[in-house]
């Protein structure tokens, strides 16, 4: 059956999101690897580079093998490979010791809120406050983060984590580059509340929204893209966390929002004749995939 025949059996109209790919620093940490295995047959990748299994298949045949923390030991004179997350200190002094090379493909923006953080807790620590980061515990970039300060960061996911925090004392914030700003704001003003209702001074108050603007940007046109569509296919890898954030942010304007990780879990009952379906996905879902969607459903 060839295309004109099936789009007269659903009658589909199809448009890929020309915003959604990779960000900036995915495409950037991808190129310098792709370079690399030009001409060298293996680099150690600490972490997956992408959450997304399909990209990582791709970069695996050309010679990127996923390592973690505890293989580090084994990896002699290796060439390590640091992705966009980033990475504590510690990281960096223990593939010294090894004798391990490093290729650092940290974002620029992750390294900017690193060092932003770096210079706050200087800052604050003078004057006896506490340094809070707002993302998922256990987060590499996180992780990367806290170990700017030793580990002496609060990390926050929700309010229920500010009950920890004595506000009576200077307390300065940041972002995990990833997180949703409409969940930033109402942390900000949580904060603020409990700041006033335990007597400290919202003067020594300080608030950085470091969410990456690859990300933020996002949240507002995927709104627009996902209520101009009947049906929208969000595609990415189940650990993306930004993955998970963009797709509920479609599905707070369409209902009729799916998640898939790859073609293989498209389902035909979605669909309905004569719909129109927007297909977009997260920083890390590469744009090549989205056309492979778009392709498939277009043979309905
Ligand atoms: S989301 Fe932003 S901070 Fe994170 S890797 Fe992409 S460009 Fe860098």
């Amino acid at each position: 059956m060839d295309r004109e025949d099936n789009i007269a059996k659903m009658g589909l109209t199809v448009e890929v999101d020309s915003k959604s790919g990779f960000c900036y620093g995915v495409i950037k940490a991808i190129k310098e690897a792709e370079n690399f295995l030009k001409s060298n047959e293996k680099i150690y990748s600490l972490g997956a580079i992408v959450h997304n299994n399909t990209e990582l298949s791709r970069l695996k045949e050309l010679g990127m093998e996923v390592v973690d923390h505890t293989m580090i030991d084994n990896l002699k004179s290796s060439v390590l490979f640091i992705r966009a997350h980033g990475e504590p200190p510690a990281t960096y002094e223990l593939a010294a010791q090894k004798g391990l090379n490093i290729m650092d493909c940290t974002c620029p923006v992750v390294l900017k809120l690193q060092e932003r953080i770096r210079t706050g807790y200087k800052e604050i620590k003078k004057v006896g406050g506490t340094i809070l980061i707002f993302g998922k515990r256990g987060h590499a970039e996180v992780n990367g983060l806290v170990g700017q300060v030793n580990g002496d960061a609060i990390v926050v996911e929700d309010e229920k984590d500010l009950s920890i925090v004595n506000f009576k004392n200077p307390v300065m914030i940041f972002s995990q580059t990833t997180k949703d700003p409409g969940e930033y704001s109402e942390l900000i003003f949580s904060i603020k509340r409990r700041i006033v209702e335990q007597g400290g001074s919202l003067e020594r108050f300080t608030s950085h929204n470091t969410i990456c603007r690859q990300v933020s940007s996002r949240h507002p046109h995927l709104k627009l893209f996902s209520t101009k569509h009947s049906v929208i296919i969000f595609v990415s890898g189940r650990e993306s966390s930004n993955g998970k954030v963009l797709y509920e942010t479609c599905l707070s304007v369409n209902p009729r929002s799916f998640k898939i990780e790859s073609i293989s879990d498209i389902e035909l009952s979605w669909f309905s004749p004569g719909d129109s379906v927007g297909i977009c996905g997260a920083t890390s879902t590469p744009m090549w995939q989205l056309e492979e969607v778009a392709k498939k459903i277009r043979e309905f």
